[in-house]
């Protein structure tokens, strides 16, 4: 095993305890024995994808419900090292002129809509015939009218993007609502990924696997800031937002926050699936219960409320291009820094979901590594 870097101190502060942090915190440690300080504001390790029991014992999600889904074998791989599995693979229904249909957009939620008998083929011909044609598909409208024609983003689309992000589609990127497919089959699922699964004792537990190791040293409930004079490090790793990291001084980056509504009802199901969202009613955008996600078994069950706000604590960097000019300002200060590294979903102004955010992670790890290996040879 190679040497520590330094023979006092840490060799690492990282800052925040979410995946970005605490995957580079898992390979520093135990791939180069580096000693590790990692710092979080909050309570708890786990940042967003943080889970607990409520008072009823349920197992829940505090900040929104968190579904783990990738692509890519090495991302479930590494995580498959500090957690078993549940396999579980999310539905999602939309509130939508008194029914409950499936989203992403499929065959069913066609015919049950206008209440037609289509085919795959027929409702090919469908959408063809009601798509409106898009000569640059840049914004988070054109993707969906240009798939789906005008009516269909009215009802799935154009309501919930206003709630959630206080812009119409029309001012967001198009890698917004293109997160969401449309189908002309019968497939419900949310995701199509080829690993779709939620960590089988929760999120927490694994967290706590991947920062178990001894030269791994965990503070919550502290800023860095509050520290970083005090205790000797030698590099720091940033998971915080970008902007607030050099005191805003281009200015304030926009976030997007929710307030989440949480509530017990006591009966076993309260909803037919994991998530109904709400697109055109309500001020919150979708109403999600855990037992369909976790899979457990309980009298009562726990449900959560997502109402999109504008100040708060930040969750979705907000894709537009002003951001991203402002952003790059930003990125270019961060690049120039030497002793501190950025990744992360804030860090890095990227709306990541987590497997994203670990492969992120993974990469910087490999850079930081090449850099470890030079300065041990020189
Ligand atoms: P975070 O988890 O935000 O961690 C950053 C940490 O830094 C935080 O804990 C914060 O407290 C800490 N911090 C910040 N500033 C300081 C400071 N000054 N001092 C000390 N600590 C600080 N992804 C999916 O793949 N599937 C999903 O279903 C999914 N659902 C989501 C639902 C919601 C409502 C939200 C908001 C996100 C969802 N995501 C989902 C995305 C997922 O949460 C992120 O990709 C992932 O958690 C980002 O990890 P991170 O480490 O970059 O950031
Ligand atoms: N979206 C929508 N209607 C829906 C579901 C999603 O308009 O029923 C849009 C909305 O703009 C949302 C985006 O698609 O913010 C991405 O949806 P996703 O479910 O991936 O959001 P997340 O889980 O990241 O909040």
């Amino acid at each position: 095993m190679t040497e520590p870097v330094t023979q006092s101190g840490f060799d690492y502060l990282i800052v925040g305890a979410g995946f970005a942090g605490s995957v580079l915190a898992e390979r520093l440690a135990s791939t180069l024995n580096a000693r590790v300080l990692i710092v979080d504001k909050r309570p708890h390790i786990g940042g967003n994808a943080y889970d607990c029991y409520d008072d009823a014992g349920i197992l829940i999600h505090p900040y929104g419900p968190h579904i783990f889904h990738t692509n890519s074998k090495d991302v479930f791989d590494y995580l498959s090292k500090f957690t078993r599995w549940r396999p579980y693979q999310h539905r999602v229904l939309a509130s939508v002129d008194g029914q409950e249909l499936p989203i992403p957009i499929n065959l069913d939620t066609v015919n049950r809509l206008y209440g037609l008998n289509l085919t795959s083929f027929q409702v090919e011909e469908f959408f063809a015939s009601v798509a409106e044609k898009v000569e640059q598909v840049r914004t988070s409208e054109d993707v969906v009218v240009s798939k789906v024609g005008r009516d269909l983003y009215n009802k799935f689309f154009r309501g919930y993007t206003r709630k959630q992000w206080g812009l119409d589609p029309s001012e967001l990127d198009a890698s917004v609502t293109a997160r969401v497919p449309t189908r002309t089959n019968r497939d419900d699922r949310y995701f199509a990924d080829t690993y779709q699964a939620m960590p089988l004792h929760g999120y927490t537990r694994m967290f706590e696997n991947m920062l178990a190791h001894p030269n791994i040293k965990v503070m919550l409930g502290t800023d860095y800031r509050e520290i970083m004079d005090f205790i000797p490090y030698r590099h720091m790793i940033y998971t915080g937002p970008v902007d607030a990291f050099f005191d805003y001084k281009y200015g304030k980056l926009p976030y997007r926050s929710l307030e989440f509504v949480h509530e017990t009802h006591p009966v076993e199901q309260f909803q037919a699936v994991g998530t109904v969202n709400y697109p055109n009613d309500y001020a919150y955008t979708r109403i999600s219960e855990f037992k369909h996600i976790t899979g457990q078994t309980h009298q009562h069950t726990s449900v959560v409320y997502e109402l999109p706000q504008a100040e708060g604590d930040p969750y979705y960097p907000v894709p537009r291009p002003e951001n991203a000019e402002l952003y790059k300002r930003y990125e270019a200060e961060a690049q120039a820094l030497t002793g501190v590294t950025f990744v992360g979903r804030l860090a890095t102004y990227r709306y990541y979901n987590m497997d994203q955010v670990v492969a992120q992670a993974l990469t910087t790890f490999g850079k930081l590594r090449a850099r470890h290996e030079s300065a041990a040879t020189e």
